[in-house]
């Protein structure tokens, strides 16, 4: 694992999320990019080596809807930075670790991804991130 990728957070309502963290932050998201087959729109902001990724729910089954429904607002996951996320995902499920999916998926920002169960991080859902390899 590198560095913190990005931390994730489930808002209702993006338009105003984006309002909130363009003050917080003091900058604007530099992306906004929908994942369809998570039925999830993100939007992302720069802070150092890190980012912001705000996520809100397309559809009802989004697992973002059932996250808001569940918890409400509030940080949903935490992605590290993979060199190579294979060899992470074999190295965690070494470790006796649970993941949500052991093939790597595409993921927003020119990611591929992999999740592991919040019950394995003591409730906190984190998320392997590479860069997508150029093809
Ligand atoms: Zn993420």
């Amino acid at each position: 694992m590198r560095n913190i990728e990005h931390i994730g957070i489930a808002v209702k309502d993006l338009e105003a999320a984006n309002k909130t963290y363009r003050a917080i932050l003091g900058s604007e998201h530099y992306k906004t990019e929908a994942v369809e087959s998570e039925g999830v729109i993100t939007s992302f902001f720069k802070i150092g080596e890190s980012k912001i990724e705000l996520l809100a729910a397309t559809n009802a089954d989004s697992p973002i809807a059932k996250f808001l429904e569940k918890r409400g607002e509030g940080i949903h996951h935490i992605a590290f930075n993979v060199a190579d996320i294979e060899k992470e995902i074999s190295r965690l499920q070494g470790e006796g670790f649970t993941l949500l999916n052991e093939t790597p998926k595409p993921g927003a920002d020119n990611k591929i991804v992999a999740f592991m169960h919040p019950k394995n991080g003591h409730g906190v859902l984190v998320e392997l991130c590479q860069e997508r390899p150029e093809n």
